[in-house]
């Protein structure tokens, strides 16, 4: 595979879209970018500012305020910053994934992000995951898959990392927050979670994440 080439990795919450496109990333020696985790920091960013509260939302102040915030991965793309700081595990809190989903809909910050995700393409190329990457940010993507799972799988597997990572949550709130995401992800006017027509669709419900990389690599070998 040439090596400038753009892989597109779509689809619902907790499919394991990031794990594969992060192996991906190694095996064909590509940047890897994880475009979830910018919506997490803007709206970790809105929370942090005050912009955003259980009930209430400045959006014209979150607007003005987007100009001076800096997104950065670092560290072989380990680690993204905001503003310098290191915001890698912040994001990962369920305050952020509570209100993410409202943050990623809105206009003003869809298009401060798609911005800045075509400006990641380098010589590498690179594999990016997310919910529009086939559809709107690179629909001249060399590769596009679409993951699907049953919710109970993704709220299972989900819920297995954050107890590792010391979160304390249960296993309902992480379902209903699966559930209430892929809600507002589907359902949005813009850029809404959708398979690309030219997407090889994929159910990780049943299959090993071992299984789908060697799925995904035949498939991009092939072509
Ligand atoms: O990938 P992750 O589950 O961390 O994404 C968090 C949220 O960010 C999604 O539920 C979605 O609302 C938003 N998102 C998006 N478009 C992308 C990537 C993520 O709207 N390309």
């Amino acid at each position: 595979m040439n090596s400038n080439k753009v892989i597109a990795i779509d689809g619902y919450a907790s499919t394991g879209k990031s794990t594969l496109a992060k192996m991906l990333s190694i095996h064909y020696n590509l940047t890897f970018i994880d475009s979830g985790a910018l919506y997490r920091a803007v709206t970790h960013f809105a929370l942090e500012g005050g912009f955003l509260k259980d009930n209430y939302f400045d959006q014209v102040a979150l607007e003005s305020a987007l100009k001076n915030l800096t997104l950065k991965f670092e560290s072989d793309k380990r680690f993204l910053f905001l503003n310098g700081e290191n915001i890698s595990n912040k994001i990962r809190l369920p305050r952020v994934s509570d209100h993410v989903s409202s943050i990623a809909a809105l206009p003003i910050v869809r298009k401060f992000l798609l911005h800045q995700q075509r400006q990641m393409v380098n010589e590498n190329g690179l594999v990016m995951d997310g919910r529009d990457i086939g559809t709107i940010v690179f629909p001249n993507a060399d590769h596009k898959f679409f993951f699907t799972a049953r919710p109970e799988v993704r709220a299972r597997r989900r819920y297995e990392e954050l107890m590792n990572q010391g979160h304390e949550i249960t296993f309902d709130e992480v379902l209903s927050n699966l559930i209430h995401r892929d809600k507002i992800d589907t359902g949005r006017d813009i850029a809404p979670l959708l398979k690309a027509n030219d997407a090889l669709e994929i159910d990780t419900s049943k299959v090993t994440i071992d299984e789908v990389f060697d799925c995904l690599v035949e498939k991009i070998d092939s072509k």
